[in-house]
Formats: C-alpha cells, sequence, structure tokens
C-alpha cells in the first residue's frame, strides 16, 4: 500500500456498543476516494463482522482487517472471550480492560508495517485504549479519539472531574447537586455521575475518567457520534473548554440507507429472530402501537428485576417485544424458571401480545417500523440516538455508565422521555444486593405516560422526537452537517499528514 492514498486505522473497542459504531465510521471513510481503511480486529470479532464488511465491499467500498490475538487467558479471563458481551460476569470488566490494553505492541507492529515504505496513516482508536497515545507518538502519526459518548455527557464528566472537589460537598448518594460550569442549570446525584464506571467509591471512578480524558486532550481531535443540531450548544462548549477539535458525524446509523428497511442487513450480530419473521409480527400492529423493550448488547439487571420489566410491560396492555437478550447460561435459567412459575411466557404467547427475543434484535428495523410507538431503553448512547433517528420517544431505564447522562439529556433536555425511576447505579458485582429496584406496576405507568400520550404532554414529546428524526435525516443527507464534518475530518487529517511529512 506504498501510494498516496490517506490510510485510516481503526481500533474498535471490543463491546458492541462501540464496535458497531467504529464499523460505520470505517464503512464512511471507505466510502470516499483516496482513502484506505484497516479495521484491526481480534479473530472471533472478525468473524461477526464478516457479512458486514462483504457487503460493503460488494457497495465499493472494500475494508482490510488485520487480526490480533486477544490475550484473554493471560489475563485471567476464559479462552475465547474476546467481547465484553462473552464476558461470563460483569465483576470481570476491569480484566477485560487490562487484556485489551496488552495489544499496544501488536497495534505497534502492524502499524509499521503499514507504514512502509511511505504511507500516511492515521490512527482512529476508541477511548477504551489508553495506549494508543505511546503509540502514535512513538510513530509519529496523528491519532483521533473515538468518543462513543455524547458531548453532553463529556461536558458534564469533564466539569465534575475538573472544576471542583463537588463531589467532596455532597452528603449523601442521593443527593443532588449542580454541575458547576454548564451553560445551564444540570443536577445529578452522586450515584448517578459515579456510574462513569460503576465502580464504589469517588477514588477509583476518578482515576479512570482522568485517564480517559488526559488521553483526549493529547489526541489530534475527537470524533463523536452525534450532530449539530441535537446539540450544537454542548458541542461548541466542549470544543472551547476542552480545547479540541471535534467532527460530530453521527447519526452513523442514518448514513446506510437500506439499514432500516433491509431486514438481510445484519449489525452488530445475526439476530437471534427472523427479521421477517419479527416484522411481519409487526405488520399486524396499528401504527405507533408496539413498545420496543431492549436494554442494549450488555446489561447487568439480575433475573428477578427482568421478570418485573416483563410484568409491567404485559400489564400496560400494550403490544410489545422484549429483547430479553442473553446474559449467560446460569441467568437464563433463572430467569426461564422465574417466568415458568409465573406462567409469563404462556400467558404472553397465548395473549398474542408479546414477542420475547432471547438473544440479539435486529434493533434498528425493529424501530424503523411504523407499528413502533414507543422504546425502553437503558439509554446506551448508540440506542438513544437510533430512537431519536426513528422519530420514536422513549421509556427511560439506565443502569451505568454515560446512562444517567443520556437520560437527563433525553428527558429534560430534549424532552423526548419518561423515566421509569431508576435511582441507583448497577455496580457490577452488587447485582443481587442491589436486587429489584423498579416494579412492574412502575413500569407499565411509565410505558402508559409514554404510550397513551399523557395528554398535551405526550403530544409535545412525540412531535419534538419527530423533529428531531427530521434533523438528523438532513445532518446525514448531501449538504447535510454530518456530511460536512466528514469531508473537513478527511481533509483536516490529510493536510496535518501532509505539514508532518513536509517537516
Ligand atoms: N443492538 C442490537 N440488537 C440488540 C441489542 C443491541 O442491534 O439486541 C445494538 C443497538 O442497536 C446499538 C448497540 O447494539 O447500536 C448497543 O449500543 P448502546 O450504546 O445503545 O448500548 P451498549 O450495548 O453499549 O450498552
Amino acid at each position: 500500500m506504498g501510494d498516496d492514498k490517506l490510510h485510516f486505522v481503526l481500533l474498535p473497542f471490543m463491546a458492541q456498543g462501540h464496535a458497531i459504531p467504529m464499523i460505520d465510521i470505517a464503512k464512511l471513510l471507505a466510502s470516499r476516494s483516496g482513502t484506505t481503511v484497516t479495521l484491526l480486529l481480534t479473530p472471533l470479532n472478525h468473524i461477526r463482522v464478516k457479512p458486514i464488511l462483504s457487503r460493503s465491499s460488494q457497495l465499493g467500498a472494500h475494508i482490510h482487517v488485520e487480526e490480533l490475538h486477544f490475550p484473554a487467558e493471560e489475563a485471567g479471563l476464559p479462552a475465547g472471550c474476546e467481547n465484553v458481551d462473552a464476558l461470563p460476569s460483569p465483576s470481570l470488566i476491569s480484566k477485560f480492560c487490562f487484556a485489551a490494553n496488552m495489544l499496544q505492541s501488536q497495534v505497534e507492529t502492524l502499524l509499521k508495517k503499514m507504514m512502509f515504505p511511505k504511507q500516511s496513516c492515521c490512527l482512529v482508536a476508541d477511548m477504551g485504549f489508553i495506549f494508543a497515545a505511546e503509540v502514535s507518538q512513538k510513530l509519529g502519526i496523528p491519532r483521533i479519539f473515538f468518543n462513543g459518548m455524547n458531548c453532553f455527557a463529556s461536558l458534564c464528566i469533564h466539569h465534575i472531574l475538573t472544576c471542583s472537589n463537588i463531589l467532596d460537598t455532597v452528603s449523601g448518594e442521593f443527593e443532588y447537586f449542580d454541575v458547576p460550569g454548564m451553560p445551564h442549570k444540570i443536577s445529578f446525584t452522586e450515584s448517578q455521575v459515579k456510574a462513569g464506571m460503576a465502580t464504589p467509591g469517588n477514588k477509583e471512578w476518578r482515576e479512570a475518567m482522568e485517564k480517559l480524558m488526559g488521553n483526549e486532550s493529547t489526541a489530534y481531535g475527537v470524533i463523536f457520534n452525534t450532530f449539530e443540531d441535537l446539540e450544537h450548544v454542548y458541542i461548541r462548549h466542549y470544543e472551547n473548554v476542552r480545547h479540541r477539535k471535534i467532527w460530530s458525524i453521527g447519526p452513523l446509523s442514518m448514513f446506510d440507507k437500506e439499514l432500516a428497511h433491509n431486514n438481510a442487513i445484519i449489525r452488530g450480530q445475526t439476530s437471534s429472530v427472523d427479521a421477517t419473521q419479527c416484522l411481519k409480527w409487526l405488520d399486524s400492529w396499528e401504527l405507533g402501537t408496539v413498545i420496543y423493550a431492549c436494554l442494549g448488547s450488555w446489561s447487568n439487571l439480575t433475573a428477578a428485576q427482568m421478570l418485573e420489566l416483563g410484568l409491567g410491560l404485559e400489564a400496560s396492555g400494550r403490544p410489545f417485544i422484549w429483547v430479553v437478550g442473553l446474559r449467560n447460561i446460569e441467568w437464563k435459567k433463572s430467569l426461564q424458571q422465574l417466568m415458568e412459575r409465573n406462567g409469563y411466557e404462556e400467558r404472553v404467547r397465548s395473549a398474542r401480545r408479546g414477542l420475547l427475543i432471547w438473544g440479539w434484535a435486529p434493533q434498528v428495523q425493529i424501530l424503523s417500523h411504523q407499528a413502533v410507538g414507543g422504546f425502553l431503553t437503558h439509554c446506551g448512547w448508540n440506542s438513544s440516538l437510533e430512537g431519536v433517528s426513528a422519530g420514536i420517544p422513549m421509556v427511560t431505564w439506565p443502569l451505568f455508565a454515560d446512562q444517567f447522562y443520556n437520560e437527563k439529556f433525553l428527558v429534560d433536555i430534549l424532552k423526548i422521555g419518561v423515566r421509569v425511576g431508576v435511582k441507583r447505579v448497577m455496580e457490577f458485582g452488587k447485582e443481587e444486593e442491589i436486587g429489584v429496584q423498579v416494579h412492574g406496576d412502575e413500569v407499565r405507568k411509565a410505558v402508559e405516560e409514554l404510550m397513551d400520550g399523557g395528554g398535551e404532554e405526550g403530544e409535545a414529546r412525540r412531535r419534538r422526537v419527530r423533529e428531531l428524526a427530521e434533523k438528523a435525516k438532513k445532518a446525514v443527507e448531501e449538504g447535510g452537517s454530518s456530511q460536512i464534518k466528514i469531508e473537513n475530518f478527511i481533509e483536516d487529517v490529510r493536510k496535518f499528514t501532509a505539514k508532518k511529512a513536509y517537516a
């Protein structure tokens, strides 16, 4: 590859919520002229995305892959555990991050090979790879930081970390405090903000966040999966306070025009249900009547809490699709036992009102179906943005990480969501102790409020999210803000590498 093409080397983190948008970025960059794109993937993650990559190639956007050996066993994880969703227990997440950060020398060697004899390379690395800064410095290539959160959440985290010792002034976990430095009043509880890392105590949380933000500070710039019309206030603030170059190029799920309506397209994983059957089931319901519930690619609710969720969906009287997920075999067994004792699946099946998906769902396709009128989400940023893109209001059920910030953004700022009422972060390893936080009746109430419209307020909520969906569509069209940012991004990197080569 010793030509004058600009070579983007992408390093996605091995978790669906990080890898899916990164693969979308790879597709976008590969579809532009004058670029070469290589993804660095571990063997099992490579297998997962092969169908997406071959479809991209057929469409003329070829993406190269170089494989990395994932040191699972070396880090004390079971062999073959190459993705967060394969972890036997969420408490192993720190070991997983440790393993991912053992990839430094492999990444360095591959990059050196790609740079030979005279190729302009740019490393686009996920926020989870702390070593990326050292690699790019050593090799003298630009590094782009892919921030998987939105600007609002990142800005809150920045201010909480740097502007004061605000967390030392709150007396209890559930006491609200105002985030200093924000463009307007924003309040959180300590419990919600420490969800950033889902670890007990501030010290660990602070250290991890400081490392991550420090890594961002030394990058050439930052890519966000967001768009101008959604959060330009926070994008500008973030640019100013962090002195960062920002390219907001989302919603990434909307660039592939076929994705929403082509059941054959696989995104993330092969669906556990026949997508066509699932959409046929949706066809049998009227416009905007179905609630779709999914807590992302990786949730840690207990089986008892999951049953409450299911009971609430049932009690709402609405047709629903519930992505139960597939955490691990024991979890599945205990949830099935609880359901059997309750007669849940039997009732739901005979009422023909609920569709349960034990595994992976074709989420974007489901959200795009006209029968879907509400989305019960864990507020992962990709899911939140997919809800916005589909113009669907949301019931919010945050678990950990940036999800409480996203809940605030959806409910209080965009005003397109209804809280289910979660107070505590689902700390890893403390799930059983936390137990049931939200009862079925609270789920029912939130779903009813969202789906029955809640009078004028509900109508306004629906109108607002539809307007945002229109704006999202415009952002990814020719001449739209996100299209322009992608062009800017490639141009900026090209100029930067040319300057470096000249120097
Ligand atoms: N997703 C999906 N099917 C599922 C579960 C998740 O397609 O059954 C996709 C979803 O559309 C989103 C991603 O997985 O693109 C999850 O990312 P998000 O940031 O919402 O949450 P995370 O899984 O990282 O907590």
